[in-house]
């Protein structure tokens, strides 16, 4: 029999459903592979008996004819979302060993489609990060490596437990999450397939906020395909999230094989950013070109307020984290630092709960929204977004989606950027856009750098048309033909 663990969500689910193997058989062998894989420290929980005991549950309402839409299959869950009993941290000290009461709605969609949990996954401390670098539980490690270079890598961030997982079979597919671009630059970093939806299509109840503004659920998959499937369940009208929005979840796996004849596809003109490498603009290209052979007419078009879209996404994010993040002040969950006074202990909490990050993040959102400084940096940004906004509605008037880049660069190695904020910040120049207007993006794997890494292209749909960026994304996918897969080595 094929390795299990090398499945496709759509190829497992067809395989329980014509029983060719159970979904405990199917759980134990990826027990087994997370077991092996701990070296890649991408999980930072494993509950492997859970999950055998939810196999044992599915098999049974299987052989009842009672499968959901995901019965039997094993997912990895990012650590930000709240799941009832097992300990969720948002991979943050603060947090400490912090066990959930309740389950957040989007994990709850799954289970109740039956889908299996083998633990929680690794990610930047709050998502904040591009590398993975800022988890309390120490960095995930990319099972891809630069070719004749053992040298580890990043798989991006912060979702890179998801990635990384994902792209070394530790997992069928997995939830992710992104403000900024953390569930499209670590697909692109690793190979896989991530998208961000609308904002307001998932619930954000029992997600852990960092800007919730901009924060999104999404998947990270093998495939589109998988990435729609997956994205179908997650999606739901939640009356415990007053920014979900009430509308139908329509059927995105049916739109993956579509093609795009016919359609237009925008370039914009400012994504061509100063200093973007030969590699990358000859992926874009490339991107172009296939999409021009699939029959999509291409469209010059401008989204003339992309350079301030960085800048203005590094004040509101911070700005929300630092008053979502208000509330871990060691008195209502997870790690205290007892002071002599109640300011001392808050003092002494924060200090010792929170990472360097997430410290300069709070402390430039403090600032930004302090008296006197309000007008002149978050109200200022609130404008820029509403800016960037606008280019998209005025762009989407004579296209159907934008092709760009996912990331600038192909997954970099530890220490590379860590030393230089700014410079790891510019790793979502092209990815913040998106959440600044609350669009839904893609990013699929189109081809390998020279040094042999993957590297990903990425399509913006306008609000509420993720069918645009399935179809785009599943046209990319069978014009790129892309089967690489990191070699073996933990
Ligand atoms: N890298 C970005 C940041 O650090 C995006 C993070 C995210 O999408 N969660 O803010």
């Amino acid at each position: 029999m094929t390795d299990l663990t090398t499945l496709t969500l759509a190829a497992a689910l067809d395989g329980l459903k014509s029983k060719q193997f159970s979904s405990v058989e199917l759980t134990e062998a990826f027990n087994a592979a997370i077991r092996k894989a701990r070296v890649l420290n991408a999980f930072v929980v494993e509950t492997p008996e859970k999950a055998l005991e939810m196999a044992r549950a599915s098999d049974a309402r299987r052989a009842k004819g009672k499968a959901g839409r995901l019965d039997g299959a094993p997912l990895g869950i990012k650590d930000l979302y709240c799941t009832k009993g097992v300990r969720t941290t948002a991979c943050s000290g603060i947090l400490g060993e912090f066990t959930p009461t309740y389950e957040s709605t989007v994990t709850q969609n799954l289970w109740d489609e039956g889908a299996v949990m083998l633990g929680k996954l690794n990610m930047d401390e709050f998502a904040m990060g591009s590398s993975n670098e800022t988890s309390h539980f120490g960095n995930v490690i990319n099972p891809w490596r630069r070719k004749g270079d053992n040298q580890g890598l990043t798989p991006g961030g912060s979702s890179g437990g998801s990635a990384s997982s994902v792209a070394a079979n530790l997992c069928l597919a997995a939830t992710a999450s992104d403000t900024g671009g953390s569930i499209r630059q670590p697909a692109s970093f690793t190979g896989t397939v991530g998208i961000k939806p609308t904002y307001g299509r998932a619930s954000r109840y029992g997600m852990v906020a960092f800007a919730s503004s901009l924060d999104q659920a999404g998947p990270i998959a093998r495939t589109v395909e998988d990435s729609a499937i997956l994205l179908e369940v997650m999606c739901s009208h939640d009356p415990k999230d007053s920014t979900s929005l009430n509308i139908k979840t329509p059927n995105w796996r049916g739109d993956v094989r579509k093609g795009v004849k016919g359609m237009k596809i925008g370039i914009p003109k400012e994504y061509r950013i100063d200093g973007l490498s030969d590699e990358i603009d000859a992926l874009w290209q490339q991107g172009i070109k296939w999409l021009k052979e699939a029959g999509a007419e291409i469209i010059d078009i401008s989204l003339p307020h992309t350079k301030y879209a960085l800048p203005a996404y590094y004040i509101v994010a911070p700005a929300e984290a630092s008053s979502n993040l208000a509330r871990y002040d060691g008195m209502r969950y997870g790690a205290r630092v007892e002071g002599n006074n109640l300011t001392q202990t808050y003092e002494g909490t924060r200090a010792s709960g929170f990472g360097k990050e997430v410290q300069r993040r709070l402390m430039i959102g403090t600032y930004v929204l302090s008296s006197g400084y309000y007008d002149a940096y978050y109200l200022r940004a609130q404008k820029v977004r509403t800016k960037i906004f606008q280019d998209f509605v005025s762009a989407f008037e004579t296209c159907d989606a934008i092709l760009t880049p996912a990331c600038p660069s192909p997954a970099f190695a530890f220490g590379e950027k860590s030393g230089d904020p700014v410079e790891m910040y510019l790793n979502d120049v092209f990815t913040v856009t998106a959440n600044l207007a609350g669009l839904p993006g893609i990013a699929v794997p189109a081809g390998l750098s020279a040094s042999g890494l993957p590297l990903g292209l990425q399509v913006i749909g306008k609000a509420l048309d993720e069918a645009a960026c399935f179809r785009v994304g599943g046209a990319l996918e069978d014009a790129a033909g892309f089967v690489a897969k990191p070699e073996k080595w933990w």
